[in-house]
């Protein structure tokens, strides 16, 4: 029966598996009376070995993305975290991985005391986001304060450096701002922080951000022309949990 199936003109090849070593029969694809792409494994192999492949594939890239990760952290403690340490506030580090990245969705803002391990919950929020292949960038409101004051320096190589941080933390998809409130105020300063702000929550980029005291600090700290708007947009933008203050 599967004899009178066979297309009467195909010729049969016979080739030794390079795998499993058994005799392996099957129909070449000819071309001008040449064989393209000749088998040198059965199908159960050729379909095995495709699999170890992709397998070794994802290992190589989860190994890439691990390593891209220790020049993504602020500093080196923030690689590996414990979120179940008895320094970490357990509502924040649980929010923290439960967040998942979404466009348009909700950023995280952790706002309390010094010493509850806010920097290292979100670091586990960005952590996931990163591995799940999200760009993401950490950053401290300080080094992005200076980023934005050396964008006018006389080094052409310093300008540069600056344009890369405020341009990480704009197209990002994911953004950690660390210590919002610290920098030092100035203008210039308050004014690119509002408009990264402005600029994320506009086109639905989450930011996780963390500060030491909350909505009035904040507008206290940014003045009555930008505090408020400031405010706004992250409590719009940003789930901010109760946390200790
Ligand atoms: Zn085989």
């Amino acid at each position: 029966m599967e004899a009178a199936l066979k297309n009467p003109n195909s010729v049969s090849k016979t080739i030794t598996c390079k795998f499993c070593e058994r005799l392996f029969e099957y129909e070449p694809v000819l071309f001008n009376g040449r064989e393209m792409f000749p088998l040198v494994s059965c199908f159960e192999c050729t379909a095995l070995e495709s699999e170890k492949a992709e397998e070794a594939d994802r290992e190589r890239k989860h190994k890439d993305l691990l390593l891209s990760w220790e020049k993504i952290i602020i500093a080196d403690i923030y690689n590996e975290t414990d979120p179940s340490h008895s320094s970490i506030n357990p509502i924040a580090a649980r929010l923290c991985l439960q967040w998942k990245f979404e466009r348009r969705g909700k950023g995280l803002g952790l706002v309390g005391k010094t010493g509850i391990g806010k920097t290292r919950c979100l670091h586990l929020a960005l952590k996931q986001a990163h591995l799940a292949g999200h760009s993401c960038f950490a950053v401290r409101h300080t080094t992005f304060a200076d980023a934005v004051e050396a964008s006018y320096s006389d080094d052409k190589q310093e300008r540069a450096r600056a344009a890369d941080v405020i341009r990480l933390a704009r197209f990002c998809d994911v953004l950690l701002m660390d210590d919002l409130g610290k920098a030092r105020a100035t203008p210039s300063r308050d004014e690119a922080i509002e408009d990264l702000i402005e600029r994320r929550t506009g086109c639905g980029r989450p930011i996780l951000w963390s500060a030491n005291s909350g909505g009035e600090w904040l507008i206290q700290r940014f003045g009555p022309d930008r505090g408020p708007a400031i405010v706004r947009r992250l409590a719009e933008f940003c789930v901010i949990p109760n946390l200790p203050r």
